[in-house]
C-alpha cells in the first residue's frame, strides 16, 4: 500500500484529498497544524488503519518515511491568512524547503498547493502560466501571494539543483461542501449569509469576478498531475473558467436558497483583484483535465451541505 503524505490534511481541500487518496487504496498520513482545518473534516477516517493524523507545523522539519507528498498546509482565507502574516509567510516558504528536503532525502514527488494569487491583479486575462503576474509586494495579501511565489521559485531550483520530482498546480478559487462556515471566502459567506437570512455583504461594487471550481473537479485534477510523468513539473492551472461576477454568485445563491436576504455593499478590501479567470489549456492538452461541475449544481451541493451542518 502507498504510503502517502498529505499536509493540510484536515482542511477543506486536503479532507477531500485525504478522501480520495484512501478510495484510490493508498495510505495516507495527514499532517495539521489545526489553525483552519477541522477535526470534523477528518473524523470519519480517524480509526481506520490506513489513515494517520500527526498534529506538526510544516514550519519545523519532519522526518518520516512514505512515497508522494502533497503539500497543501497554508491558510487560504484572506481573513484567516492576513490574521498572522508572519506565520502564513513561513507556513509557506519554510514549509515549502521542509517538504522539498523530505522529497529529496526519500526521492519521491512533491506536489504544491500554489494558487492564482501568483497573477495579482492581473493585466492578462484569462491568465495563462506564462503570465508573471502584477503582485503587491507590500500589501495585506502580500503575506500569500508573496509566499506561494517564493515557495515555487524554491520547488523550481530543488528541481534544477537537486532533480527532486516537482509538480506545481496553481489552484484558482474552489469551493463547496467542508468549507469552514466562518472561512470568510465569498461562497461560504454567501451561502451562510442566504441559509440564516443575514444579509449578503458583498464588497465594493460586486462587478469583480472569479472563476468558481467545484471541489471534486479540482481533486481530480490534483491527483492527475501527481500521476503524470516526472517530467511534467507545471506550473498548471486548475479552475473552472467560467467567470462570474459577484454580484451575479450573490443573485444565484439568493434564488437557489430562495432566500429573502437583502444585499449590502461593504468597502473592498485593498489588492482585491478585479478579474479572475484561468486559462486551462495546459491541463486540457497535458492531463486531459478539465472541470465537470457546473455552478448551479455545484451550489446546489455546497448549500444542501451547509443546511445539513448548520441544522437550517
Ligand atoms: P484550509 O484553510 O481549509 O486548509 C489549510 C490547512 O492547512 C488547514 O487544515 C490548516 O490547519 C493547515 N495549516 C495551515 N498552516 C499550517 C502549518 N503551518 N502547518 C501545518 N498545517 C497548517 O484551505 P484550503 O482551501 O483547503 O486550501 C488548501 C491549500 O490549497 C492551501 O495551500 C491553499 O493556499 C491552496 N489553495 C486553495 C484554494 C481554494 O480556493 N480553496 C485556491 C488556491 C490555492
Ligand atoms: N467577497 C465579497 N463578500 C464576501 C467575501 C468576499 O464580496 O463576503 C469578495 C472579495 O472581495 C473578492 C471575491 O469576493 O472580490 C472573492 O473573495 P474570496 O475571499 O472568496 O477569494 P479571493 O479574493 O482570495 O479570490
Amino acid at each position: 500500500m502507498r504510503e502517502i503524505l498529505v499536509t493540510g490534511g484536515s482542511g477543506f481541500l486536503g479532507s477531500h484529498l485525504c478522501d480520495a487518496l484512501l478510495e484510490r487504496g493508498g495510505s495516507v498520513l495527514c499532517v495539521d497544524n489545526f489553525f483552519t482545518g477541522q477535526r470534523n473534516n477528518i473524523k470519519h477516517l480517524l480509526g481506520r488503519t490506513d489513515f494517520e493524523l500527526m498534529r506538526h507545523d510544516v514550519v519545523d522539519p519532519l522526518n518520516v518515511e512514505v512515497e508522494q507528498i502533497f503539500n497543501l498546509a497554508c491558510p487560504a482565507s484572506p481573513v484567516h491568512y492576513q490574521f498572522d502574516p508572519v506565520q502564513t509567510t513561513k507556513t509557506s516558504v519554510l514549509g515549502a524547503i521542509n517538504m522539498l528536503d523530505l522529497a529529496r532525502r526519500l526521492d519521491v514527488p512533491v506536489l504544491q498547493a500554489s494558487t492564482s494569487e501568483v497573477y495579482g491583479d492581473p493585466r492578462v486575462h484569462p491568465q495563462s502560466e506564462d503570465y508573471w503576474g502584477r503582485v503587491n509586494p507590500i500589501g495585506p495579501r502580500s503575506c500569500y501571494d508573496e509566499g506561494k511565489r517564493c515557495a515555487e521559485t524554491l520547488f523550481f531550483d530543488y528541481h534544477r539543483e537537486h532533480s527532486v520530482k516537482i509538480k506545481v498546480m496553481r489552484i484558482f478559487n474552489t469551493y463547496g461542501p467542508r468549507m469552514h462556515p466562518n472561512d470568510g471566502r465569498v461562497v461560504s459567506n454567501f451561502v451562510v449569509q442566504a441559509l440564516q437570512g443575514d444579509p449578503i455583504t458583498i464588497y465594493g461594487d460586486g462587478n469583480q469576478t472569479r472563476s468558481f471550481c467545484y471541489v471534486d473537479d479540482l481533486i481530480g485534477g490534483m491527483l492527475a498531475l501527481m500521476d503524470s510523468a516526472d517530467g511534467t513539473t507545471g506550473p498548471v492551472n486548475f479552475g473552472n473558467p467560467n467567470e462570474c461576477s459577484m454580484l451575479e454568485l450573490a443573485e444565484r445563491v439568493l434564488s437557489l436558497v430562495d432566500s429573502k436576504s437583502e444585499i449590502v455593499f461593504k468597502p473592498l478590501p485593498q489588492d482585491d483583484p478585479i478579474q479572475r479567470c484561468p486559462d486551462i489549456t495546459i491541463a486540457k492538452r497535458d492531463l486531459d483535465w478539465a472541470p465537470k461541475v457546473n455552478l448551479e449544481d455545484g451550489l446546489g451541493e455546497t448549500v444542501s451541505w451547509f443546511r445539513h451542518t448548520l441544522d437550517i
